[in-house]
């Protein structure tokens, strides 16, 4: 044997010279030599049926050994083994593995020399999954194991063959059954310097052949501690870290164990948690040993106890009692589920339930359960005295300096305030000024502010003012940049999650505020924050001391519903100074978030703004966004499986003492602060000014909303100014129907404050158009601190195809208002809501197109054919190369299914505007223009809703009926010259198609989820039913009106 390896050594170079060499072994006939000589044929062929047609086992054992040398990877022989896989060669060695197996005890060398060889091409042929098992060779290579369990020669090459076999997931079922499990449990052991090579492939093994539907049977035979074991021995033995994959596929095997519930409870009865807790701890401050860590941290948020939120019920604390319920609608739902509902009690075997987003998901409200905060339908409306805001008691010169906007006394705590006059509970009082905002903000009035509040009226009946409201906002002059993540946040604010069960005495799990139970007495101690938020566009439902620093928040739900936690705005007072404070909202729903992509809370310091700073600021640090322990049972859900919630956790450390302190999702914008700026806003009427303001209709919750109408007075009486007065064409624009899309109203602010301005442009503009603007669609939910629905619990964007005049008012009256401007002539030129997106950065818009929708949705259709006039992409272009913060090449004029019921499409297809818009702004910051890397701020927000005004005057030269009338064609060429595809090179860019996409994957691999299978996130893929695009022109026959389609 030794000579003859020897001598293939010898002849290895001559072997890569030619094929004919083989001739000096020996082994070919006479009829085959010829054939390897001769030009053009394949020597592959010939030494494969010489394999077939071996006689003996020596010549079999010497073309096996040739083959082993011809196949070598670092030789060139990868494209050999791909003559040999596709020659056939893969089943030859199969079937002679079988059959040889047949007349035990098998030839050592034989079996050796297969096993060496099936490892090279078996990663190489595609169907050797297949081909294996149909062989039957899966049994033949795991019973050589079995009876070579000391033979450590023959032994690696059979598992790095059983580790090719079990790579095809029906084989790695097989084996297991076939007791693969049970023989590698055999051979694995602790720490050995020696065989670290054999190890890795027992592992490895393992690893493939627990996954699945063995794992049940590896959890039965009580696998699950020894692994563990094992793993603390390799730990432990492993010093420098030589061993780091043994260890990680170790790891692998445990996590396999605990996708299943038995799993799971196998790992916490062998105290798992604490063992992968100590070993990753250790594991921290070597870099190379993430992996480790990260593996680690995956399993142990799998196996931590799953709990429902430390609530009552997660329907919303409050309750408005509605017109009327629809059947089987989704409050109907809600309201009969049974009690109890979200107990967590369906934790399945699988992988856990499927992620879905938000944006798209249908609601659940309740309906008529008891509810003591059910506001008095006759409520007295707030006095001035019962805010929070009150007077200093003793010294009647105060009073009038709160009436002159000097000095306010306010209680040091505002939470003292309330109806009863109950102001001030012991807390030390403290002098307060109120910043001079006036100066700078010329929309702004405190007082007038407390009187808006007092018509404002709120389902809880809310009697407090937030101080940033009333003091009001002025932004921030300074660069506010796009947080860049450090390095392994994620992981140690989920390693102090998971402390919490590991050492939990240390949590105190103390209630400080708490919704469900208003009357119970907290015990201060002057050792816990104070929490409020029983203000308008308040939302917090509970906040638990867990440690002295650091608490978990709870959101209310939206009324009516039992979800779409997302906003926040509270008030936290009785903070130290100079300690970090840890907070987590932990019901969190969206399964990502820009959190995560260098976006800061918001936060208001009442002594900052006092000292001259009343600015909201991006504030925190240590952020992060991951999925918690916490979940819903699926009836909770709605019918889904059990949903996680997803902790937004941020460490705040805080300046002042005594300081009371507001944060929030976005910058706040209240419906009573529409009402001062619409107020503030009529008063700049002038002569040359149409402004009216008319209410649209009033809202489920007795509030009303807003119509404008804004247009330069005719400028004479004169027939031709009248005429043109009554021809301009109407601009339509509405904004915040999503209450948690704050960043819109700002955009809406900049719109009218562009609008009632006295320059030339703005006077141009009026006399240009005729605007009507609802600049927000959705009061109720604003007032009541909700994210997304109204009081009826839905989203009222997706009501527009058929609202309901009871339970949708503001919908019904803005399509009403819309019906009657087509039916009179007057169809918009151009209609735009405004929303904020959580999910992408920059503004960018969603228009409609025909063609492009059936672009996206069918490849096969040739486009040529269909004209479609471009004018819808005018404005976006225009808006492109004047606003900074807007990104054409977000831009997607594609119409999805899912949005057939939104404001955008409605009003393109019923109202048959063709330049119809959704506007997003981003909620983070910008990754492009000017303002590239940085957060968005209200006055960036504001600019942009200016600019928006500026595009449309541009847009009037290309649409002007006066001009068309004149050059009619000259223009319409113009305008078509402007918004050339060509000149858009991305605007029909995949990207258009993922409409809710992520943001790409980080350095740091950040895992929202505790699943094993984060690569197959639905978020990130888009729904296709939902962008099963709305093929149906003909049936639109406003559509079809303006002949875009033929
Ligand atoms: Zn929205």
């Amino acid at each position: 044997m030794c000579q003859m390896f020897q001598k293939k050594i010898k002849t290895h170079n001559q072997l890569n010279h030619g094929w004919c060499v083989k001739s000096m072994y020996g082994l070919v006939s006479e009829k085959t030599r010829k054939e390897v000589t001769s030009k053009g044929s394949g020597g592959m062929e010939v030494i494969l049926s010489s394999l077939e047609n071996a006689q003996d086992l020596q010549t079999t054992l010497n073309i096996l050994a040739i083959l082993n040398e011809l196949i070598c990877v670092c030789l060139g022989g990868g494209r050999r083994t791909g003559v040999f896989v596709s020659k056939g060669g893969t089943a030859i060695l199969l079937q002679m593995l079988v059959s040889s197996s047949k007349n035990p005890p098998a030839n050592e060398e034989l079996m050796l020399h297969i096993h060496t060889l099936l490892v090279k091409v078996g990663p190489k042929d595609r169907k050797f999954g297949v081909k294996s098992r149909l062989n039957g060779a899966l049994n033949v290579t795991l019973n050589l194991v079995k009876h070579n369990l000391q033979n450590h020669k023959l032994l690696l090459p059979c598992l790095q063959v059983l580790r090719v076999y079990s790579s095809n997931l029906v084989n790695a079922v097989s084996l297991g059954k076939s007791g693969a499990l049970e023989i590698m449990f055999e051979i694995i052991g602790p720490f050995s310097k020696k065989s670290t090579t054999l190890m890795k492939y027992v592992v490895s093994v393992l690893c493939v052949c627990s996954s699945g539907m063995n794992a049940r049977r590896a959890v039965d035979r009580g696998y699950l501690p020894t692994l563990l074991s094992i793993y603390q021995d390799w730990h432990r033995h492993d010093t420098r870290h030589r061993h780091v994959v043994i260890r990680k596929s170790i790891l692998a095997c445990i996590k396999n164990l605990t996708n299943i519930k038995l799993g799971r409870k196998a790992f916490i009865d062998a105290n798992g948690m604490r063992i992968l807790y100590n070993t990753s701890t250790e594991c921290l401050a070597v870099r190379t040993l993430d992996p480790l860590v990260n593996t680690s941290s995956l399993i142990m948020r799998k196996c931590f106890p799953k709990n429902r939120l430390p609530l009552p019920t997660i329907k919303s604390v409050f309750h408005h009692p509605l017109p009327h319920i629809a059947a089987g609608g989704p409050v109907a739902q809600l309201y009969n589920q049974p009690p109890g509902v979200d107990d967590v009690v369906d934790e399945s075997d699988e992988n856990e339930a499927t992620e879905v987003d938000t944006e798209n998901e249908t609601e659940y409200e309740d309906d008529e359960t008891e509810d003591l905060l059910t506001p008095k339908p006759d409520e007295s409306p707030l006095e001035l005295d019962s805010i929070s805001i009150s007077k200093r008691p003793e010294g009647t010169a105060d009073h009038d300096l709160v009436c002159s906007l000097g000095r306010l006394v306010v209680d040091a705590g505002v939470n003292g305030g309330s109806v009863d006059g109950l102001q001030d509970e012991g807390g030390e009082q403290a002098v307060l000024e109120v910043p001079d905002t006036a100066a700078l903000l010329p929309l702004h009035d405190p007082d007038l502010y407390l009187e808006m509040v007092k018509s404002t009226r709120s389902v809880p009946a809310y009697t407090e003012v937030a101080y940033p409201d009333y003091f009001g906002h002025v932004a921030l002059n300074l660069r506010e940049p796009i947080l860049e993540r450090v390095y392994g946040v994620q992981r140690t604010k989920i390693f102090q999650d998971i402390e919490r069960l590991i050492h939990s005495s240390d949590i105190l799990d103390k209630v400080v505020y708490d919704l469900d139970n208003q009357r119970s007495v907290f015990i201060d101690n002057g050792e816990s924050l104070k929490f409020n938020s029983k203000f308008e566009s308040g939302n917090l439902r509970k906040a638990i001391q867990v440690r002295k620093f650091e608490y978990d928040l709870i959101l209310n739900s939206d009324i009516n519903s039992n979800h779409y936690h997302q906003w926040f705005y509270f008030e936290v007072s009785n903070m130290r100074p100079g300690v970090r404070y840890r907070f987590n909202i932990i019901n969190c729903e969206k399964s990502n978030s820009q959190f995560n992509y260098g976006m800061q809370v918001l936060m208001y310091s009442v002594q900052d703004a006092i000292n001259g700073s009343p600015h909201w600021v991006r504030t925190g640090s240590d952020i992060c966004y991951y999925k918690n322990h916490f979940s819903r049972s699926s009836i909770a859900a709605g019918g889904q499986k059990g949903k996680s919630y997803f902790t937004l956790t941020f460490t705040v450390t805080f300046q002042h003492k005594d300081d009371v302190c507001y944060f929030a999702y976005h910058y706040p914008y209240t419906y009573s602060m529409l009402k001062m700026h619409l107020q503030k806003l009529s008063a700049l009427r002038t002569a040359q000014i149409y402004y009216r303001q008319d209410d649209l209709c009033e809202t489920l919750g007795g509030n009303s909303c807003p119509l404008l109408t804004i247009t330069a007075m005719p400028e004479s009486s004169s027939n031709d100014h009248i005429s043109q007065f009554r021809s301009r064409p109407v601009v339509f624009l509405s904004a915040r129907v999503h209450p948690g899309e704050t960043n819109s109203s700002w955009v809406m602010k900049g719109t009218l404050e562009f609008l009632m301005s006295c320059s030339p442009q703005a006077q141009s503009l009026r006399e240009s158009y005729i605007f009507k603007i609802i600049p927000m669609l959705n009061p109720d939910g604003v007032i009541n601190g909700n994210h997304r629905c109204s009081l009826s619990g839905e989203d009222l964007n997706r009501q527009w195809q058929s609202p309901n005049a009871e339970l949708h008012p503001t919908i019904y009256h803005a399509k009403s208002l819309l019906q009657y401007l087509r039916a009179t002539g007057r169809t918009p030129l151009v209609f735009c809501d405004y929303h904020g997106h959580s999910r992408k950065k920059n503004v960018f818009m969603y228009g409609c197109s025909i063609k492009e929708t059936v672009w996206q949705t069918n490849a096969n259709t040739s486009t040529c054919d269909l004209q479609e006039d471009l004018g819808y992409r005018t404005l976006p272009k225009l808006l492109s190369q004047m606003a900074p913060v807007f990104s054409l090449s977000s831009c997607s004029f594609v119409v999805e299914r899912s949005k057939e019921a939104t404001a955008r499409v409605v009003v393109w297809r019923e109202i048959g505007v063709q330049r119809s818009y959704t506007m997003e702004s981003t909620l983070c910051g910008c990754d492009q223009g000017k303002y590239k890397g940085l957060q968005i701020g209200t006055s960036e927000l504001e600019e942009m809703g200016a600019q928006f005004c500026l595009a449309l005057l541009r847009l009037r030269r290309y649409t002007s009926p006066l001009e068309l009338q004149n050059h009619n064609s000259h223009l319409l060429d113009t305008e078509n010259d402007l918004i050339d595809t060509r000149g858009i090179p991305n605007i029909t860019s995949p990207t258009t198609y993922v409409l809710e996409e992520d943001e790409p994957a980080f350095l740091e691999e950040v895992d929202y989820s505790a699943e094993s299978n984060d690569e197959n996130d639905p978020d990130l893929e888009p729904d296709l039913q939902d962008n099963l695009a709305l093929l149906d022109p003909s049936s639109d026959s406003e559509f079809s009106r303006q002949d875009s389609v033929n």
